[in-house]
C-alpha cells in the first residue's frame, strides 16, 4: 500500500481504490481507478460494485445528472432517506435507476448514513467533504465551469445552512483530476472566472509559459475557495494525481477522448458523532 501525501491505495474486490486517510477518519469514501471503467457495457455492473464497496444497496447509491453548475441537492436523514429528490420508485427486482432520472446538479449532501453519494469525473475535480461534528457529507463535481461557478463555495455554504456545519470542522479531499501539468486552456476561461467575480486569485490559478501556453490549476482554485470559506489549511487534502499523466491508473477525457471511462468519487456518512 503506497502512501501518497495522506492518500492510500486500498484493495477492493474489483481492483484498487484511492482513499484519503484524514477524510477516512470522518467518513467512508473512495475514488475508483481504471479497473472500474464505469462506461459502456459494464457500466451498470461497475456501479453495483461501487455500491457494494461503500456498503449500501444499489438503490441507495445516489448520483447526479451533472451539468457543470453549483446547484445543490440535499438528502436529509429526517426524510428517512426518502426525500423528494430520491429517484424511484424501483419496481420489483429493479436495481438500477436510469441516468436521466437523477437530479440535474453538481453537488449533493446528506447526514443519512444509509445513503451513499457519488459524483463521476474524467478529468474534472471530484471533491468530497465531511463534517467532523455533524457527520454530514458532500460530493462535488467541479470541472472548470463548476470551479468558475464556485461549486466548492456553494457546497460549504449549503452544509452550513442545511446541517449547521461549521467550516472549521470540515475535512475535504480533492481526488484525481487533470493537473496543472496537463490542463492547457484558452483565454476565454480567464474571462469566465472574472465574470464569476473572481479577481486577484485568478493570477495564481492560471499560468502562462514562455511559449504562451495557458494552463489552469483546478486543484489550487478549489483549495483556495475552501480556504476562503473558512476550512483550515490542514483539513484540505489533495491527491495531487493528474488523470492525464497517469494512464496506468485513471481514465482521462483530455487524453483519451469521449469514449474514456469515469472515476467515481463516493462518500457515506457515519452519522452524528455526538
Ligand atoms: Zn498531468
Amino acid at each position: 500500500m503506497t502512501v501518497l501525501d495522506g492518500f492510500v491505495w486500498t484493495s477492493q474486490q474489483w481492483g484498487t481504490a484511492l482513499r484519503s486517510r484524514a477524510l477516512g477518519e470522518v467518513a467512508d469514501h473512495f475514488f475508483t481507478t481504471r479497473q472500474l471503467w464505469l462506461r459502456g457495457e459494464g457500466e451498470a455492473a461497475d456501479w453495483s460494485r461501487v455500491a457494494a464497496a461503500i456498503g449500501v444497496p444499489e438503490r441507495r447509491l445516489l448520483r447526479l445528472n451533472q451539468v457543470h453548475g453549483r446547484e445543490v441537492v440535499v438528502h436529509c436523514a429526517e426524510q428517512g432517506g426518502r426525500g423528494a429528490r430520491l429517484p424511484g420508485p424501483a419496481g420489483p427486482g429493479e436495481s438500477t435507476v436510469a441516468e436521466e432520472s437523477w437530479p440535474a446538479a453538481d453537488i449533493h449532501m446528506t447526514d443519512d448514513p444509509t445513503l451513499a453519494l457519488a459524483v463521476q469525473v474524467a478529468d474534472c475535480v471530484p471533491l468530497l467533504v465531511a463534517d467532523r461534528r455533524t457527520g454530514a457529507v458532500a460530493a462535488v463535481h467541479a470541472g472548470w465551469r463548476g470551479t468558475a461557478a464556485g461549486a466548492a463555495t456553494a457546497a460549504v455554504a449549503a452544509m452550513a445552512r442545511e446541517f449547521g456545519a461549521r467550516p472549521g470542522d470540515l475535512v475535504a479531499a480533492v481526488g484525481p483530476s487533470i493537473g496543472p501539468c496537463c490542463y492547457v486552456v484558452g483565454d476565454e476561461l480567464i474571462d469566465a472566472f472574472r465574470a464569476s467575480g473572481f479577481g486577484r486569485e485568478i493570477g495564481t490559478w492560471f499560468a502562462r509559459d514562455e511559449s504562451g501556453t495557458l494552463r489552469l490549476d483546478l486543484w489550487t482554485a478549489n483549495r483556495d475557495q475552501l480556504l476562503a470559506c473558512g476550512l483550515s489549511e490542514g483539513a484540505i487534502h489533495g491527491a495531487g494525481l493528474c488523470t492525464a499523466s497517469h494512464p496506468e491508473w485513471f481514465a482521462s477525457y483530455r487524453r483519451d477522448g469521449p469514449g474514456t471511462g469515469r472515476i467515481a468519487a463516493v462518500i457515506r456518512s457515519r452519522g452524528a458523532r455526538s
